[in-house]
């Protein structure tokens, strides 16, 4: 605790994980802050992790990037914004709309994603706006909407304390979601919740379980088809509000147990765990998510509880957890290629002109556009000539990110806003703009439970940075859309969001805050969180539970899913490559890699990599490996477990070229993708490994 603070406490939100923890923070005369955990936010009643309880160490002027600017000088915001506005005017008149993209980010306040996808679907008229939760949930948002007609995370975080069974599949929710876990573990002390892990790996999530399943990767669709078939065997299912059912079924008892790689009294140990057990949740994340076929893996799941009818319920369901801060609240304002505003369809007329009539814009993209891999393979080949990034660092997160670093270089222009001066992606960028960092900014985000919660302002902007939202619109204005993006604050954004929620919620979507609508600047600086929706038909609380989804029959669909395995290792590249977070560090670390506290809990790059894989290689603790791929090299520390499988290394994914030149492991990855939401699989790729030798 700072012992300079003496100003209110202001009430604000964690910028890290989908968790969404309320954070109280008090600024000091120094120009950093005291940190605490909000007792009364609903997400984290008074908890943070190690990574909110040091965001105090991660403020300040640091690395900042304080002016804008243009060819590496300093430049004035007019200078700046006037040539960004000129070269994507130009580019747009003489190649089209499609010849330009933004690349956004999960991080990104729901104010700040709105402006930017009004400005390119609404009015450049291109639906070219991808973002980083691409890499993060997209599998997810797919299956809902085959599931559910639309994009509606039926669980609440409640549902933990409530459930007598949980499953995590794919997720480490003791190093990625902290408090949830925290959440999850003192329901199991309280009152017995038994708990199930599902993933290849022993993860620190294990500590906690009655049962793990170190699965074959990417087995996880076969296990949940076994489950449905166990189900049908055993119980007796209502299909009465659902679809599809016959052919998921069949598709499902095809599955052959031994795919899973389990042995049989753990499997049937699960089953057993499942049928008997009616209060049950699954929460799932980027083991699921990151995979080249993730949306069926997310299906196959939803089948078991759409089949047992566990699902909206308090303790029941299947509930997939988001990576970033905001990535729900991207999704409210349709900021990922494929969607419209508001949960809409591009793809319907009706929803594009309901919108279009509503922004008065002029000219609508009336397709998707192209999702994040597809997007820096038309910057690669020129069919994108002007690329505009904010806040995130594709030369490091993309797959393949040696080949998506080549490609920005070789872009006619190429626009980063970003608070960090020095990253792999702002150094290949031709117009630098600073924006503000997280105590800096102010507007909303929306958590893993459809919660929106307000980040709010506690220090000045650092030196003559802006917000996301007013530099997008600044923009707009000097491409003739001035009226369009007259706003003077956020809650003049989130106000305009909230009423196109309400001509969104006329044409069904379940996104509807339109009570909001009318909210003024007092008011939102008031608002409490809140879980959507909140509008004059509903508010708050949950879905499904009354039976009725939002597809055109009101009933739910069971989806036929026939696993599929990752790509085969070869001889050549016989290892299979996991990769994820750590406990400490976020993304590419530009903000935890401030705390030295945070970095003290792994240092550095590392390979986790099974005792009989080691000794095969002659690779001894803590000796270097050298790592490669098709796509790429990495050197990295070798970390001898059995928390991992033989042939199956784990590395994490944060380090970049400033923290570890030789460990950026997204060039490692392919850039291979699901078919139906286009979320990479960053979780499977083939690698070689041998001992390092210098030089
Ligand atoms: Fe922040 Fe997530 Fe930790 Fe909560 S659990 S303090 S949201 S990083």
């Amino acid at each position: 605790m700072n012992m300079q603070a003496s100003r209110p406490a202001i009430r604000t939100t964690c910028p890290y994980c989908g968790t969404g923890c309320g954070v109280l923070a008090t600024p000091d005369r120094a120009g950093g802050m005291a940190i605490a955990g909000d007792p009364d936010h609903p997400a984290n009643f008074g908890r943070l992790c190690v990574k909110g309880s040091a965001l105090g160490e991660t403020v300040g002027l640091k690395g900042r990037l304080l002016t804008p600017r243009i060819h590496g000088r300093n430049a004035s915001w007019d200078q700046a914004l006037d040539l960004v506005a000129r070269r994507f005017s130009e580019t747009i008149a003489e190649h089209g709309p499609d010849s330009v993209g933004f690349y956004v980010s999960g991080q990104l306040l729901t104010e700040d994603y709105y402006a930017a996808n009004k400005l390119m679907k609404g009015f450049i008229g291109s639906a070219n706006i991808d973002t980083n939760s691409r890499l993060c949930m997209a599998s997810s948002v797919a299956g809902h909407r085959r599931a559910f007609g639309t994009d509606t995370v039926p669980g609440l975080y409640e549902d933990l304390e409530e459930a007598d069974l949980v499953v995590l599949v794919g997720s480490n929710l003791a190093w990625c979601h902290p408090v949830l876990y925290q959440r999850l573990a003192a329901a199991r002390q309280a009152r017995g919740t038994r708990v199930v892990v599902v993933d290849p790996r022993r993860t620190a999530s294990c500590d906690i379980a009655d049962l793990h399943l170190a699965l074959s990767p990417g087995s996880d669709a076969a296990l949940f088809n076994l489950l449905l078939s166990e189900i049908i065997r055993k119980t007796d299912c209502s299909t009465d509000n659902i679809e599809g059912f016959e052919d998921a079924v069949q598709a499902a008892q095809q599955v052959n147990p031994a795919a899973t790689g389990l042995p049989h009294s753990d499997l049937q140990q699960f089953l057993n765990m499942w049928l008997q057990t009616t209060k049950t949740v699954t929460i799932y994340s980027q083991g699921i998510n990151q995979s080249d076929s993730g949306t069926d893996k997310v299906n196959a799941i939803i089948n078991c509880h759409l089949a047992t009818g566990r699902i909206g319920r308090p303790g029941m369901g299947p509930f997939s957890v988001t990576g970033q801060p905001n990535a729900m609240g991207g999704r409210e304002v349709g900021g990922l290629a494929n969607m419209l505003a508001c949960h809409l369809d591009i793809e319907n007329p009706a929803h594009r002109d309901a919108v279009q009539g509503f922004w008065a814009s002029p000219r609508m993209a009336d397709r998707p556009g192209l999702k994040a891999v597809e997007m820096f393979r038309a910057v690669e080949d020129r069919r994108i000539k002007a690329l505009w990034i904010i806040c995130t660092n594709p030369a490091v997160s993309m797959p393949e990110a040696d080949r998506v670093a080549r490609a920005i270089a070789g872009c006619d222009f190429v626009v980063v806003s970003d608070m960090i001066a020095q990253t792999d992606t702002t150094r290949l960028a031709h117009v630098l703009l600073p924006a503000t960092g997280w105590g800096e900014k102010d507007g909303t985000v929306t958590n893993s439970e459809r919660r929106i919660s307000r980040q709010r302002r506690v220090l000045a902007p650092a030196g003559q940075a802006r917000d996301d939202w007013r530099i997008i619109a600044d923009v707009a204005a000097r491409m003739g859309w001035a009226e369009a993006f007259a706003w003077d604050s956020p809650a003049q954004v989130f106000a305009e969001h909230a009423a196109l929620s309400g001509v969104a919620g006329a044409l069904g979507s379940d996104f509807d805050i339109s009570d909001l609508a009318g909210i003024s600047d007092g008011e939102y600086d008031r608002l409490e969180p809140f879980l959507w929706p909140q509008s004059p038909r509903k508010r708050g609380g949950r879905f499904f539970g009354d039976g009725r989804f939002h597809t055109p029959s009101g009933k739910a669909r069971m989806i036929a899913v026939t696993p599929r395995t990752p790509p085969p290792v070869s001889r050549e590249y016989p290892f299979r490559l996991n990769t994820g977070r750590v406990r400490d560090h976020w993304h590419t670390m530009t903000r935890t890699g401030l705390s030295p506290r945070l970095s003290r809990h792994l240092a550095e790059p590392y390979l986790e990599l099974h005792p009989k894989d080691a000794a095969r290689l002659g690779l001894q603790p803590a000796s270097l490996a050298q790592v490669s791929s098709p796509h790429g090299r990495a050197i990295l520390r070798v970390l001898v477990t059995d928390r991992v499988a033989p042939g199956h290394p784990f590395a994490p994914m944060h380090w970049t070229s400033e923290t570890a030149p030789s460990g950026r492991i997204d060039t490692l990855v392919a850039g291979l993708t699901d078919p139906v939401s286009g979320q990479p699989a960053l979780k499977s790729g083939v690698v070689a490994i041998r001992p390092f030798a210098a030089a």
